[in-house]
Order: structure tokens, then C-alpha cells, then sequence
């Protein structure tokens, strides 16, 4: 019977079977990364690692976890951390909310669970940031307990394996999704299983053109035997990132630099910042860089001076900031939309949590001569 000829009900064609199941065992077993969250069964470092690896690369995460586990040894260390030492550790990994729910997350457990993250992939999801992925990944590699995980990575390779042609984000591809990764994590070592698809997705089953003639299982894909694997998964197309312009200043008193601290929550939560704020395209001057530090900070800035631009992307948007280096004039600090404030040397941004525009606006005030 022909590939198409097989589809289910969400366009897919059968089931993955047994023989798939153990051809992907054989094959990580036989082919896996060594990866330093696989070298251990502890349930934190394994709940570090997956957290870390969420939206973020292997390469970039490795020395990320190595230095969160140094510093950060147990959940109890967590839990009794200061916050600002931990987004310190998390800064330049991006995601901080993630960062914040680790910390909430690891006080959960030391109150609620005696300091040992629970074995059940249900009790997992109600700890702060834990969610159905999270939580399989966690009950499964550090429990072997048959608990799905569908990531970006294994739901391209079940669409392809499957299939699966309708959008991937639509209702019924996503029920599909986990309904087959929960039949797969049935069995025999359910945490080598899910780890398989996973490491599958990442350097067999790529994204583009998929490495069908290195993958274990090329014999039993419906979408290598009907010659479309390239197009899947069919994703609904994305809107653009909205553009955001803004102004940031390091703002001078003294040889120190005015520092302001984001709200707990929300985007970079907790992070701190160079003060400034968003403007309209076209109001991106000097005068404009007063009336935004007024407006947000209290002071009246002098000897302004433009030190150039940084772009950067983020989700779902693309923020285009230019930077200023001025003097405050005059003024108390009296906050708009921040939490605190701190005058600190210009190179001790260093030693507190800031996210990557803040470090690239600095980059660029510093070595301007910003400091002086
Ligand atoms: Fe992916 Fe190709 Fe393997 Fe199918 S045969 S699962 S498309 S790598």
C-alpha cells in the first residue's frame, strides 16, 4: 500500500510500531552525543538541563550548565539562592523568565517535597515552568517513567515519520503528536527512547533537507517514501516581528552610571538595564533622549551625545535602540516602570544581571569612551 493511501485522521499515515521503537533505541545507543546532563541520572541537573535547552542550542547551554551546576550544586542551593546571583548565572542565555520559575520552582519543592523533585510527570507540571514537555523529559530520563515529550525536534520527526500534513500547530496535529509519543515511551527504557527521537530531530531528521540516508528508520517513514520529507512539517506562516525603536543613555553623576532594575515579571524580568524607553521612529534624537529620561527617571540630562545603534531580535519583535552617553544635570531619581536604581561604576554592569541589549548598548558606551 502506497504512503498517501495509509493516512489517518489528521492526514497522517499508521501508527509507530515496535520495530521503529527498537531501531531508535539501537540507534542512540550506538550514536549518541556525549552530553554532560547524559552523564548523570540526577533528577536536577537533568530538570537544569532541559529547562536550559529550551529555544537555546546544545553548544551554547554546555558551559551555561556546567557553571549553574558548580554554583548551584542541589535544589536546596537553588532554593536559598539570591535571585540576582542566579540571572547573573542565566544572563546571555535569553528566556529569564525561565531563570525566575527554576528559582520559585526549586523553593516549591524544598517546602513542599522534602527537596526531591517528584517522579511523575504529573506531579512535575505543577512546580512553577514546568510544562508537559518539561515534565516528560524529567519523568522519563531521571525516573524511566513512560512519560511523553514532544519538542520542536520530535514533532518533526513524528509529522515526517507519519505524515502528518495539516499544519502542525493545528488542534488535532498536536493531539496526534503526543497521542504517538505517548505509545512510544511505552516500554523498554522510555528515557533512551525519548532522548532518541529527540537527538533524531537534531542531527538526522533536520530541519530542510532531512539526512534520510543516515536515519535508522528511513524503511518505515511515510514522508521519505512519498519524496516530500523536505516540506514537513507545513507550518502556518508566521506574521513579521513587529519594529520597536528606542533611546538608551548611560547616564553620568559623578564617575557613576545610573543603573535601573525591570520589574520581577514580564520580558527580562529582573534584569537590569540602562535607563531609556521606546520612541516613535522618527523621534530618536537628543531631545528626545531628555524628554524619555525625564519623563522615566526625574532627571534633567545635559551634553548629550549619540554613540550609535544596536538591533536585536527578539520573539516577536525587532528592537532598534539607540544609545546616548549624557550627564544628569539636575533631579532626584524618581522612577517610571522600573523597580530600583543603583549608581554604580560603568564597569561593574559586569557584575550584575543584564540581558544581551543592555550588554550590546554598553559594549558600545564603553568603548566609546563612555566611561570617562
Ligand atoms: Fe526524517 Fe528522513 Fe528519517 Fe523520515 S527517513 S524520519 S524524513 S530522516
Amino acid at each position: 500500500m502506497g504512503a498517501r493511501a495509509r493516512r489517518g485522521a489528521v492526514g497522517g499515515g499508521e501508527e509507530v510500531g515496535r520495530a521503529t521503537r527498537a531501531a531508535l533505541l539501537a540507534w542512540y545507543r550506538a550514536e549518541r552525543r556525549d552530553l554532560p546532563w547524559r552523564r548523570t541520572r540526577d533528577p536536577y541537573a537533568i530538570w537544569i538541563s532541559e529547562t536550559m535547552l529550551q529555544q537555546t542550542r546544545v553548544e551554547a547551554v554546555i558551559p551555561y550548565y556546567e557553571r549553574f551546576l558548580a554554583r548551584f550544586p542541589t535544589v536546596g542551593t537553588l532554593a536559598t539562592a539570591d535571585l540576582d546571583d542566579v540571572l547573573s548565572l542565566w544572563a546571555g542565555l535569553g528566556y529569564y523568565s525561565r531563570a525566575r520559575n527554576l528559582k520559585r520552582a526549586a523553593e516549591q519543592v524544598v517546602a513542599d517535597h522534602d527537596g526531591r523533585l517528584p517522579d511523575e510527570a504529573e506531579a512535575l507540571q505543577t512546580l512553577p515552568g514546568i510544562g508537559r514537555y518539561t515534565a516528560g523529559a524529567i519523568a522519563s530520563i531521571a525516573f524511566e517513567r513512560p512519560a511523553p515529550i514532544v519538542d520542536g525536534n520530535v514533532a518533526r520527526v513524528l509529522a515526517r515519520l507519519l505524515g502528518l500534513r495539516d499544519p502542525i500547530e493545528s488542534v488535532p496535529v498536536k493531539a496526534r503528536l503526543w497521542q504517538e509519543a505517548e505509545r512510544l515511551a511505552q516500554g523498554e527504557a522510555p528515557g533512551d527512547l525519548n532522548q532518541a527521537l529527540m537527538e533524531l530531530g537534531a542531527r538526522v531528521c533536520i530541519p530542510g533537507v532531512p539526512r534520510c540516508d543516515a536515519c535508522p528508520v528511513s524503511q518505515r517513514c511515510d514522508a521519505r517514501a512519498a519524496g516530500d520529507a523536505a516540506a514537513l512539517p507545513v507550518r502556518t506562516p508566521k506574521r513579521a516581528p513587529k519594529r520597536v525603536d528606542a533611546v538608551a543613555a548611560l547616564v553620568l553623576r559623578g564617575g557613576k552610571a545610573l543603573a535601573v532594575q525591570r520589574p520581577a515579571h514580564g520580558l527580562l524580568g529582573g534584569l537590569w538595564e540602562l535607563p531609556g524607553g521606546e520612541v516613535e521612529p522618527s523621534r530618536r534624537g537628543s531631545a528626545s533622549l531628555a524628554a524619555v529620561i525625564r519623563a522615566r527617571t526625574g532627571l534633567e540630562v545635559a551634553a548629550i551625545r549619540p554613540l550609535g545603534e544596536v538591533d536585536h531580535l527578539f520573539t516577536h519583535r525587532t528592537l532598534r535602540m539607540r544609545v546616548f552617553r549624557c550627564d544628569a544635570a539636575r533631579g532626584r531619581v524618581r522612577l517610571d516602570g522600573w523597580q530600583r536604581h543603583r549608581w554604580i561604576a560603568p564597569d561593574a554592569f559586569d557584575a550584575i544581571p543584564c540581558g544581551n541589549v543592555t550588554k550590546k548598548a554598553l559594549a558600545l558606551a564603553l568603548g566609546a569612551g563612555g566611561s570617562r
